[in-house]
């Protein structure tokens, strides 16, 4: 309906809309010049939003339900989505806003245009989200088909391979490779809905060249999907390098402390679509949100919501902090005789190091160190010599680290994918992703890089367990 086949009454709620969301707009504009770490300590609660919530320093928690409408105007614009308003905590919530907002900023730091942030409950259902609709609308019969990296998730890697293509017959193609150009051109046609890839990987550390991936994807229309979870913002950003949509397991490194679970779609505005209505392509996550968000009821809850944007303040310094640690203990374990091979791209023998070290940056590292400087991350994986056996007395044998399927975490936390994270897929879907039954996932804490070694080096030692 044409604004003007509503009442004077919802009219003028909408005009009040349409005045709040200049003043969002204008606050926006005003964040884009500051630092990234001020964004993350921030957000964009402010004193304009304070002075609404009592004078709080810290954005306040909405456990409510729902939203009180003043009047039936009032409930008629909000729910025609003519005014912003938040409703119902399925659809919107305020406190899941202040997450939001800030999310965007630091995905979007840098980057010129319009970016939005959908949070919903989990990284998986930020996936789903991020995906399922742009596999919509098929004809009878039409051929269509998705192109990912094989090296991913195992939870991406069963959505894709079960749920996509056993159970809906959508031609999941599967990179093998992620640094061969080539192989993700062979596989990218006019029915390709949408490019997916982790930069970089979880758990092999593959990365991927994602200016190139944006090209190839925008050649035949579809957005170029990333998932950087590993990273976070405070080391990559891929909407600054082309990408469309970026994808986030909000419950890793966003969340050092681990005490909640989410994740998000973060979207720059105009995205490239085969499928769905405009305001898809104008404003993905806007739309993922108020629309397939709605029906499908992936909410976070508020409470969750303030744990992370209470964790995430400080993101930028632990990025800097648990990479360089984790770089020392990959060096300590390369050089190790009881190791075959560790993937970190931070390596200089590691193969995708050239185009690490070409994307991934300290945001405002040069405020620091007085140059930009390269940061990886502090997630990494390595072989035991002697297989399956001596990889699992190693693990078992670990007294500092934590035996978790976890990551991000500021507690250093280790893992055996082939018997966890990437069990389901088979051994077929673990050869594809390429995991060996001895690879061990390492995540670095926070704890001194001395005592981590010392940790890995006792438990490398081999022999009996301790009592
Ligand atoms: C953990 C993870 C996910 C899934 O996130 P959840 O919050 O556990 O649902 C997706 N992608 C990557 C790279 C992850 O590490």
């Amino acid at each position: 309906m044409a604004d003007n086949d509503y009442s004077p009454g919802v009219r003028r709620y909408v005009e009040q809309g349409r005045q709040q969301l200049a003043a969002a707009a204008a606050g926006r504009r005003r964040l884009r010049g500051m630092k990234f770490d001020t964004l993350a300590v921030h957000g964009c609660y402010g004193m304009d939003a304070a002075r609404e919530n009592r004078g709080s320093i810290n954005e306040p928690l909405y456990l409510s339900s729902a939203q009180h409408f003043e009047n039936s105007d009032h409930m008629e614009a909000a729910l025609a989505y003519l005014m912003p308003s938040w409703t119902y905590s399925r659809i919107a919530n305020p406190t899941l806003g202040y997450l939001e907002e800030t999310l965007a900023l630091l995905e979007g730091y840098g980057f010129p245009g319009d970016v939005s942030a959908c949070a919903v409950a989990s990284g998986m259902a930020a996936i789903f989200l991020a995906t399922n609709p742009l596999l919509a609308d098929r004809r009878r019969g039409e051929k269509i088909n998705l192109v990912a990296g094989s090296k991913c998730y195992g939870g991406t890697f069963m959505l894709f391979s079960e749920r996509y293509a056993a159970e809906r017959g959508i031609d999941v193609r599967w990179v093998r490779n992620p640094l061969d150009l080539d192989e993700w051109r062979s596989l990218i046609d006019d029915r390709t809905r949408f490019v997916f890839a982790e930069m970089p990987s979880n758990p092999g550390l593959a990365v991927c060249d994602i200016e190139a991936l944006a090209e190839l994807a925008h050649a035949v229309d579809a957005p170029l999907i990333v998932d950087s979870t590993v990273a976070t913002p405070a080391l990559l950003r891929p909407l600054c390098l082309g990408a469309d949509i970026v994808v986030q397991s909000v419950s890793k490194s966003l969340n050092t402390g681990g005490l909640a679970i989410a994740g998000a779609v973060i979207a720059r505005h105009q995205i490239p679509a085969k499928v769905g209505p405009p305001e898809l392509r104008a404003n993905y996550a806007g739309y993922l949100k108020l629309l397939p968000g709605r029906d499908f009821g992936p909410a976070l809850s508020p409470f969750n919501a303030l744990m992370i944007l209470n964790d995430l303040r400080t993101l930028r310094a632990k990025m800097d902090r648990l990479s360089r640690n984790a770089l020392r203990v990959a060096c300590f374990l390369q050089d190790h005789p009881q190791v075959e091979r560790v993937s970190y791209p931070g390596l200089a023998g590691d193969p995708g190091h050239a185009l690490a070290s070409r994307y991934m940056w300290l945001a405002d590292g040069e405020d620091d160190y007085g140059e930009p400087v390269n940061r990886y991350g502090h997630l990494l994986a390595f072989t035991v010599r002697g297989g399956v056996g001596s990889a699992r007395n190693m693990f078992d044998r670990l007294r500092l680290i934590w035996r978790a399927t976890d990551l991000g975490r500021i507690k250093s936390i280790a893992t055996i994918p082939a018997i966890s994270t990437h069990q389901q897929q088979g051994e077929q879907g673990r050869d594809l992703a390429g995991i060996v039954p001895n690879l061990v996932r390492l995540n670095v804490g926070g704890e001194h890089p001395d005592d981590i070694i010392a940790d890995l080096d006792q438990a490398l030692a081999g022999g009996p367990l301790n009592p």
